[in-house]
């Protein structure tokens, strides 16, 4: 999956976890596991969504989003049923 290996090597950058450029890094809840997990957030895209396995219980979680100029203005992450 290309998003994937894209956010590990923009992790790989950011190891503080802070904004650089258009790409953002998230900590949400996983709605199946309740674990903190990660995601990087690319904000040059105004609306997405997909579908991400938890990093801990392996479950989907539907990711969806949005920018506007360059700012996070909504996250939501659920189960994708
Ligand atoms: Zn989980």
């Amino acid at each position: 999956m290309v998003l994937r290996s894209a956010a590990r090597n923009v992790s790989r950058l950011l190891p503080g976890g802070r904004q650089l450029g258009l790409y953002m890094e998230r900590t949400f809840t996983c709605p199946h596991c309740g674990e903190e997990i990660s995601v990087i957030l690319d904000l040059s895209v105004s609306r997405q969504s997909y579908v991400e396995d938890c990093e801990v219980c392996c479950r989907p979680i539907e990711i969806r989003y949005a920018a506007e100029d360059d700012a996070l203005i909504e996250f939501s992450a659920n189960t994708t049923q």
